[in-house]
């Protein structure tokens, strides 16, 4: 019985030790789950503009300098839960070479070479809007003609969008030299119109403008269908 039981207690601690390493690993990917949900998701962000060309402007607004710091904020939130975020660009400047005679042209290919090149799951690109009359407002957010997975991640984000905005806006097919020219998931977003005061207003401040990060950055977890439980 003695020589039983030592028997046992041996293989125990044999099995203990064989499965002690997966263990560990199992409690390590669970604390990665837990704590880093999106890790190993990797996305680009795209803020429109840069340089000279400002995007949309009014006297004190540059749609350049909101693209960007929204586009910051939503990178934030995203590398806070694990994901890998690269940004188009992270300052005041364009992607265009020196000397090329269209730097808008050269700017963009540089954008779409960034999204092409990269195993990456996702993109999202940054803009602000402007129209003639000052009424309209409103958020809108565009997805490349017959692509179903940008439409149902533009979707996601158009829902989000009406939380804080309250415009009835409906997410569109955009013909966009950055939805056109790329071949993975993506949308392009218009996260209001400059031209509009009450947008305007909002966009200017820093806490509107982290509403809107988190509202990209809910939605792609929704896409991911990596929820909160
Ligand atoms: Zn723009």
């Amino acid at each position: 019985m003695k020589k039983i039981m030592a028997s046992v207690f041996c293989s125990c601690i044999a099995l203990g030790l064989l499965f002690r390493p997966q263990l560990v690993e199992m409690k390590d990917s669970l604390e990665v789950k837990l704590f880093h949900p999106l890790s190993g998701v990797r996305i680009v962000l795209d803020p429109g503009h840069g340089g000279k060309d400002d995007g949309a402007r009014t006297e004190d607004a540059k749609e350049q300098t909101i693209n960007l710091a929204i586009a910051k904020q939503t990178k934030k939130m995203l590398e806070e839960a694990g994901a890998s975020v690269i940004l188009t660009r992270d300052g005041a400047y364009d992607l265009a070479s020196d000397g090329v005679k269209n730097r808008k042209r050269d700017d963009m290919k540089k954008r779409v070479n960034m999204i092409n090149d990269k195993q990456i799951d996702l993109f999202v690109s940054i803009h602000l809007n402007a129209y003639p009359s000052s009424a309209v407002r409103g958020t809108q957010v565009f997805f490349r003609k017959g692509d179903q997975a940008g439409e149902k991640l533009a979707n996601m984000i158009q829902n989000h969008f009406k939380e804080i905005t309250k415009a009835k806006m409906l997410p569109k097919a955009g013909d966009y030299y950055i939805l056109n020219e790329t071949d993975k998931l993506g949308v392009l977003v218009e996260c209001g119109f400059l031209s509009n005061p009450i947008d305007r207003k909002n966009l200017l401040q820093k806490e509107y403008q982290k509403k809107v990060a988190n509202v990209l950055y809910v939605s792609i977890r929704e896409y991911l269908q990596i929820l909160d439980q």
